[in-house]
């Protein structure tokens, strides 16, 4: 096959806690390392929705119960969750590409993304993180300059910004180690958020979503594929309704169409549908898969998924 592959996880290739992410991997890295058996170059990126809302509870908990640590901002604990999930998933895939007498380093790197402090999104903030807060921490959080809003009938809690992804910080150390031949993890969770401000990189206290990360990533080292893999096999219109169709290939103009007329619930596949638009109008190359994470091979081959060109 010999192609340049993006391969965008979603969240139930981790799994909700630390045993369960340690066994998700494994079946991650057998789909993963099916692909790189076949000749395909890959950088992977994931998710880390769970992963951050533990990290950040945790970390407030400690801020709270022991006061000489002060409170570790958003972009932090995104960096934490790049850092203990590449682990799992690079142990995962070094682990089963040795069992098949592969020899190739896998590496996590910890990716920093550029966004436009002028986004809109800045002033929309839409994603709850953390825990629930109390009035007194409401205040706070206000005083603090911070969004909060009430999160379905649950409670208080803080939102942040969903900004789109600019720049990715280290992407020259991607394209040298794919070209080195190795494997690379990279923009965890979407990328930790940065402003540059002259030389430095001010971390933000945002999210971005990590299938726009991905289409961007995917531009970047010039791949062939990105393939998103999620918890559907085929994207459907009239999803869960009777008239139901699952599609298996589309251009971009129908899926622009498609999008309109609101077949993609935000959130969830809009975001995915909009990232494989935006990679597959990149270049004549270019194609987008969603598929199952057990079915990524077969979609690559053509068999399954749905494929956007
Ligand atoms: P991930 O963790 O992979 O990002 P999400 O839960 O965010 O997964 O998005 C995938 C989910 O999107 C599917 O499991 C499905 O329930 C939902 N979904 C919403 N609209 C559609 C659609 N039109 N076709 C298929 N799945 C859809
Ligand atoms: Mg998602």
């Amino acid at each position: 096959m010999n192609k340049r592959v993006v391969i965008a996880l979603g969240g139930n290739a981790l799994g909700n806690n630390l045993p369960e992410q340690m066994a998700a991997v494994k079946n991650a890295a057998r789909a993963v390392a099916d692909l790189i058996e076949n000749g395909c170059q890959v950088v992977l990126s994931h998710g880390n929705g769970p992963q951050v809302g533990m990290l950040k509870l945790a970390m407030d908990e400690l801020a709270i119960n022991h006061p000489k640590y002060t409170v570790t901002p958003l972009s932090v604990c995104v960096a934490m969750s790049q850092g203990y999930i590449g682990y799992d998933l690079q142990n995962a895939l070094r682990e089963e590409l040795l069992d098949r007498g592969i020899q190739k380093a896998v590496s996590t790197i910890i990716t920093q993304v550029a966004v436009d402090p002028k986004d809109p999104a800045f002033d929309n903030p839409t994603k709850p993180i953390g825990r629930y807060l109390t009035e007194q921490e409401v205040n706070a959080e206000r005083q603090a300059g911070h969004t909060v809003m009430e999160d379905a009938g649950r409670g208080w809690r803080r939102v942040v910004a969903s900004p789109r992804p600019v720049d990715i910080v280290e992407i020259d150390a991607v394209n040298a180690l794919l070209n080195a031949g190795q494997v690379v993890i990279a923009g965890g969770g979407g990328g930790i958020p940065v402003v540059p401000e002259g030389n430095h990189l001010k971390g933000t206290g945002a999210v971005i979503d990590k299938d726009w990360l991905s289409a961007l990533l995917a531009q970047k080292i010039n791949a062939d594929f990105l393939v998103i893999l999620t918890a559907v096999e085929k994207v459907a219109i009239n999803f869960g309704k009777e008239n139901q169709e699952w599609l298996d290939e589309i251009d971009c103009k129908k899926a622009e169409e498609l999008m309109k007329e609101g077949h993609f619930a935000p959130g969830s596949m809009l975001p995915k549908v909009q990232a494989a638009v935006e990679f597959a109008k990149s270049g004549d190359k270019c194609c987008s898969l969603i598929t199952l994470l057990d079915k990524a091979s077969e979609g690559i081959e053509g068999k399954t998924g749905t494929r956007i060109k």
